[in-house]
């Protein structure tokens, strides 16, 4: 008899909790997961974007025509905490020109575009050569400089997460295994077959953290991606001293089974099912002692420190009704979707949509021509029938639905008013921020409310304003201070005008006297 996580997780001595909302979904991860994990080919032609996470696009390091090794960098991102991009394989810069780039906006963007040689020949690369003496500020430096980002998603620059890490005392740091959107199954996928990747790279981010304990946290029905991940864990600690301790002197390692139910791979909810804590609205789990990086960020930080090697692949699922033999992928940054979903099959003849990401929290794409990022965990092709289901929307009905699933215990039927009406402050007020936009509410709205859509709008908008906002406000305090600049000016003018006319006055005073 297996018993239910929440026991599991007990008796392990681990106690779990529960946060609001949520939804039990059904996951069609088992799709992907029949066939192993693979290599994908090397495409013609690699588009790598210079703009792949938050914040201003890179800015190119090489020129058209310039010969390049596998690793070496292509381009640097001017916030010191982001990094590098680097080519993901050995070959020539083909161009450096506008392209799609798989941005939520659709807009296209410069890329990198790089004819590949065929060799893959990597540049002289540099490992951390003992880790585990190594200080943490070279580790965080290293990772910074291999271009790691989150890659659950979030594609936050892992060195500046660390780097908030470090102004702060971490107590714990979570490995975040749990990917509780349907169809995703990359990370099981990861390991299931590189578990020994991810418990090394837990161990890394432990020491760059310098967290006193770490928690590997993975859904309870990834059966045999936990056992694998255990056995490696065993393997690991084996090799550490006994009593419980690394050689740092820290916690070691733990995995934790947890209920699988949707949003639960969220920070702020898996931070919650497992410290019971509750990260306050505009502040980081960082400020609560707590860190989280995700399984596939801590495979990359393995690679980074232990081979020197920087962020240059990702594993991919490619899956959805509308491809023909879904499966995961390890591909290379930059490679067209079309080449990766013709490896595995092509489309099906009813193929209707394709996403990147979960059918949650995805977006759409408009071709196929988009290239692999650092934050493309998923393809999703749905068919006719997976959208059939969707009708026109209709006016909101007041059932409260939504916000008895919204995780972030938000009212988001009121936001949704807020921002329809042009209120973002109201919105802002109500929680907007908050959001994690992960559509539980769209999926529950029996009015079919776009509402995730209207939240990502608003967000937009609302930036916008406080942008529009403070630049109104430098040029007014310019002015003002302009005018005060002039009116002391004036008045010192005004004060020497006023000592020569004095001094005059009292020189034709003397002068009679002077005379005599
Ligand atoms: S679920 Fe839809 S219809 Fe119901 S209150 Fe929320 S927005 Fe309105
Ligand atoms: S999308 Fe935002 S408002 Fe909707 S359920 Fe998720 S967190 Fe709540």
């Amino acid at each position: 008899m297996r018993l239910p996580a929440r026991e599991q997780a007990e008796l392990a001595g681990q106690r779990l909790y529960h946060f609001h909302g949520g939804l039990r979904l059904r996951h069609n991860k088992e799709v992907s997961c029949r066939s192993p994990l693979r290599r994908s080919r090397l495409p013609p032609r690699l588009y790598v974007p210079l703009l792949q996470h938050a914040g201003e696009p890179a800015s190119a390091l090489v020129v058209p025509g310039q010969l390049v090794l596998k690793g070496e960098a292509i381009a640097r991102f001017e916030q010191p905490v982001a990094g590098f991009l680097h080519a993901p394989t050995s070959g020539s810069i083909a161009a450096i020109a506008r392209h799609a780039i798989s941005h939520p906006s659709g807009q296209e963007g410069l890329a990198v575009i790089i004819r590949p040689d065929g060799r893959d020949q990597w540049c002289a690369l540099q490992p951390v050569v003992d880790w585990q003496t190594a200080e943490p500020i070279t580790l965080r430096q290293k990772i910074g400089e291999a271009g790691i980002v989150g890659l659950g998603g979030a594609v936050f620059p892992t060195s500046a997460k660390l780097s908030d890490a470090h102004d702060k005392t971490i107590h714990t740091l979570i490995i975040n295994g749990a990917e509780c959107e349907p169809w995703i199954s990359c990370d099981e996928m990861l390991m299931r077959e590189q578990a020994a990747r991810v418990i090394a790279g837990a161990a890394i981010l432990q020491r760059a953290t310098e967290a006193r304990q770490t928690l590997i946290a993975i859904e309870d029905q990834m059966g045999e991606a936990g056992e694998r991940l255990q056995a490696a864990l065993d393997a690991f600690q084996a090799n550490s001293r006994h009593d419980g301790r690394n050689a740092s002197g820290q916690e070691q390692i733990r995995m934790v089974k947890v209920t699988t139910i949707y949003p639960e791979g969220g920070e702020r909810q898996l931070i919650q099912v497992l410290t019971g804590l509750e990260v306050p609205a505009g502040q980081r789990p960082t400020d609560l002692g707590l860190l989280c990086q995700n399984v596939a960020t801590a495979a990359a930080v393995a690679d980074a420190i232990l081979e020197g090697k920087p962020l240059v692949e990702r594993v991919v699922t490619i899956t959805g009704s509308g491809v023909h033999q879904p499966a995961n992928l390890l591909a290379l940054l930059g490679t067209p979707i079309s080449d990766l979903i013709e490896q595995c099959g092509g489309y099906r003849q009813d193929a209707a949509r394709l996403l990147l990401g979960g059918p949650m929290m995805g977006y759409a794409l408009s071709s196929d021509a988009n290239p692999m990022i650092k934050a493309a965990n998923c393809v999703l092709v749905l068919n006719h029938a997976d959208i059939a289901a969707e009708h026109p929307e209709l006016p909101c009905i007041r059932c409260g639905e939504c916000a008895r699933v919204c995780p972030s215990i938000l009212l988001p039927q009121q936001l949704q008013w807020d921002i329809r009406n042009g209120l973002l402050a109201d919105a802002s007020a109500h929680g907007l921020d908050a959001c994690i936009e992960c559509g539980c509410c769209d999926f529950v709205c029996p009015s079919q409310i776009p509402l995730t859509q209207w939240f990502r709008f608003g967000k937009a908008q609302w930036q916008q304003q406080l942008q529009e906002q403070s630049a109104a406000t430098l040029a007014r305090q310019r002015f003002e201070a302009r005018e005060l600049r002039l009116a002391a000016a004036d008045q010192q003018r005004q004060q020497k005008l006023a000592q020569k006319r004095q001094s005059l006055k009292e020189r034709r005073s003397r002068q009679p006297g002077d005379e005599t």
